[in-house]
């Protein structure tokens, strides 16, 4: 997408700018619902009322009911709080099993939960950068209290098969959260057919506000709260609620919903990105094996290194990433591609390019001609790569 200044954004998988319509509701809500929610004179209550309005968008686009809900300050803090109230849940269960190629929000709890008493076991990938169902099959048993996939990957795009996770949980009786992030807003949200105990939910990914997130939790599915106090979100996440965040979160869902119908028309335009950039310089494309989200694209180009390439085209005006944002301008190493069993000498060279609601075709032409600009620069040569 163009932003007003003129640059091209690609990097939606990142951040998306907040809509103008979330940012007036966002306005709006500050003036009108400032009332504490708890409150039982007038402000009080149309905050109270505003919120449940949005909990009920926010419901609507999650696929759970509006009482499954809980607003949390971020996704991070929705998957922490899932993951330490399942082992608080475990019982006499022992295991929790984490997709190797989750995530840091979820990957890096390992901590808290061997800390809790469960010991963590890495569920691997395919090639093609899915969990591995069969050695997820293998894993199961009776003592699993945990099991962390993801519905859509932050890098590659690739839809995780969670359906399959989901009865495979079921059937075991353990604990399903599923980080929900990146696929909600782009694809139907896995809640009602994958069954997931908890579900995270970030506003930032589909144009809402920083600093506002939700964790659904399926009925039946105890929460043990992280933040005690006042008792907010039915007990399970005190603090006052922030009620103008959670109005312009509902108003992001609300449009979410109905944008949902065309982000498939967005796969033609990455394929189309795609296609030249295999055609014209050789690049491998990561996940490709696998159904994906259809604005993400993650490949590397054989000896051109990532970093220099992403800063070379920021440099010519455009926005893209070597992978998480949370590891930009970090490590060369991929844990998610060294997973997946891509060759060191490709991780190094990975750039994501990942499309927005508003990128057109003429937006993708213009990458691909900074690209081959960026290419130039950072290799001093104009023919490179595989170029005829
Ligand atoms: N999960 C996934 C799949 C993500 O892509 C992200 C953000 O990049 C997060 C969790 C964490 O979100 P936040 O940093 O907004 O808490």
């Amino acid at each position: 997408m163009k932003l007003p200044s003129g640059r091209l954004y690609l990097d939606c998988n990142a951040t998306t700018p907040m809509a103008g319509h979330v940012a007036e509701v966002l306005a709006r809500a500050h003036e009108q619902a400032f009332g504490n929610a708890s409150s039982t004179y007038l402000e009080g209550r149309e905050s109270r009322a505003t919120l449940d309005d949005a909990r009920g968008y926010v419901a609507a686009l999650l696929g759970c009911e509006a009482d499954e809900v809980i607003f949390t300050g971020s996704a991070t803090e929705a998957n922490h709080l899932a993951m330490t109230s399942a082992a608080h849940a475990a019982g006499n269960r022992s295991r929790a099993l984490i997709c190797a190629i989750e995530h840091p929000a979820v990957y890096d709890q390992r901590d808290a939960l061997e800390g809790a008493g469960l010991r963590v076991e890495e569920i691997p990938v395919t090639p093609a950068g899915a969990v591995d169902l069969d050695c997820l099959e293998g894993l199961m048993g009776e003592d699993v209290a945990l099991v962390c996939v993801m519905a859509a990957h932050n890098e590659t795009g690739v839809l995780q098969p969670v359906d399959e996770v989901g009865r495979l949980c079921a059937s075991h009786g353990a604990w399903f959260h599923c980080d929900a992030v990146q696929a909600l807003g782009k694809v139907a949200s896995p809640w009602a057919s994958a069954r997931p105990s908890t579900m995270a939910a970030a506003a930032h990914k589909l144009y809402g506000p920083k600093g506002i997130g939700a964790l659904a939790v399926r009925r039946g599915t105890v929460i043990s709260p992280v933040l005690v106090g006042g008792g907010q979100e039915a007990g399970r996440r005190s603090s006052t609620e922030a009620v103008p965040l959670a109005a312009a979160f509902g108003k992001a869902c609300e449009m979410a919903l109905h944008s949902l119908g065309y982000m498939p028309a967005k796969s033609a335009l990455r394929d189309a990105m795609e296609e030249e950039l295999v055609k014209a310089r050789g690049a491998v494309i990561h996940g490709k094996a696998a159904p994906r989200l259809p604005n993400t694209s993650f490949f590397s180009i054989s000896g051109v290194p990532g970093l220099p390439l992403a800063q070379a085209l920021d440099e010519l005006g455009v926005a893209v990433s070597t992978g998480s944002a949370c590891h930009t301008g970090q490590a060369i190493e991929s844990r998610v591609l060294g997973r997946m069993g891509v060759p060191g000498e490709l991780q190094g060279c990975a750039l994501r390019v990942s499309l927005g609601r508003d990128t057109t075709g003429a937006h993708v032409g213009a990458f691909c001609s900074a690209l081959a600009q960026a290419l130039e620069r950072v290799t001093g040569n104009r023919d490179y790569p595989g170029k005829a």
